[in-house]
């Protein structure tokens, strides 16, 4: 297989062609692994696509055919469903009108310099967050529903499974405390910090993208606060809409989409 150009890309930005990578390889790739779908684990597919139904700030097209998907799904009334004919309702777009997901990934902000680096782990990151941002500034009512979909996608079907025992003892240590729209949003984003910090200098890390405690000085300055006794705090009255702009929707971009 020949190793696709680098694509220049703006390290401070979010790129629409990193989330449809994430969902094409999450629907796809990821849930094809199972052959059959069923119990708890289908009761948190439904979840999963009825949140990106709502939250995902996607493209017309994504969006008419997750739409599809999410009312194929909801209409399931057996307690299991098999892969294939989900992919059935992924793939079959010419019979419902401008529906697609594009196939095939196009990493973009999620490059890694090696093909095992960054990619789908970094795109779901990065779709989490933007799905918490757009769930508070689309006036979402129930503060754990994003973060409880995706800590059941996660926990059922990431194909890290280190990662999504991590992941689960964190949700279970303090995802209930999380009681607003905003708590959401700042609990995702220390939550990721903490696992930066675990696996600083670990051989996921890609050595062209360190991990670091984000957003770090030069993308925003006021989030730092540095006490007398040289203590970092985060300033979180400006990491919250810090947070809310940069995942916002209206600034993803949009370059190398077909
Ligand atoms: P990522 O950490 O994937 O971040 C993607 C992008 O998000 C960054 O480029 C940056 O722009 C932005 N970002 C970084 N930090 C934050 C933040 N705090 N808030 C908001 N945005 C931020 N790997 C392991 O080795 N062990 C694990 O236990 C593990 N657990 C994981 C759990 C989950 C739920 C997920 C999705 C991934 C996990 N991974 C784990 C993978 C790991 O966290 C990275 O995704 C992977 O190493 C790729 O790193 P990256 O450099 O692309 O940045």
């Amino acid at each position: 297989r020949t190793e696709e150009p680098w694509k220049p890309f703006n390290k401070s930005r979010v790129y629409m062609a990193d989330l449809e990578s994430t969902l094409h390889y999450s629907l796809r790739v990821e849930l094809a692994v199972h052959a059959v779908i069923k119990g708890v684990a289908l009761k948190s597919l439904k979840k999963y696509i009825s949140v990106l139904t709502k939250y995902f700030p996607g493209r017309p097209v994504v969006m008419n055919l997750l739409k599809s998907v999410n009312s194929w799904l909801q209409s399931q009334s057996a307690d299991e469903i098999s892969y294939v004919a989900l992919k059935e309702i992924l793939d079959n777009t010419a019979q419902v009108p401008n529906t697609a997901l594009p196939e095939g990934t196009k990493w973009v902000g999620c490059q890694g310099s090696q093909p095992y680096l960054r990619r789908y782990p970094c795109g779901v990151w990065t779709l989490f967050h933007v799905l918490t941002v757009q769930a508070k500034i689309l006036g979402g009512s129930d503060p754990q529903e994003v973060l409880s979909s995706m800590r059941s996608y996660v926990h059922n079907f990431f194909g890290c499974r280190p990662c999504a025992e991590h992941f689960e003892n964190m949700a279970v240590e303090s995802l209930m405390e999380v009681n607003t729209m905003s708590a959401a949003v700042l609990w995702l984003w220390s939550r990721h910090n903490r696992v930066n910090n675990r696996i600083a200098g670990s051989l996921s890390e890609d050595p062209h993208f360190p991990k670091i405690q984000w957003p770090p000085p030069d993308l925003c300055p006021a989030c730092h606060n540095v006490m007398d006794n040289r203590e970092h705090r985060w300033n979180k009255e400006v990491v919250l809409p810090f947070l809310l702009s940069y995942f916002n929707s209206s600034r993803i971009l949009t370059d190398y989409l077909d």
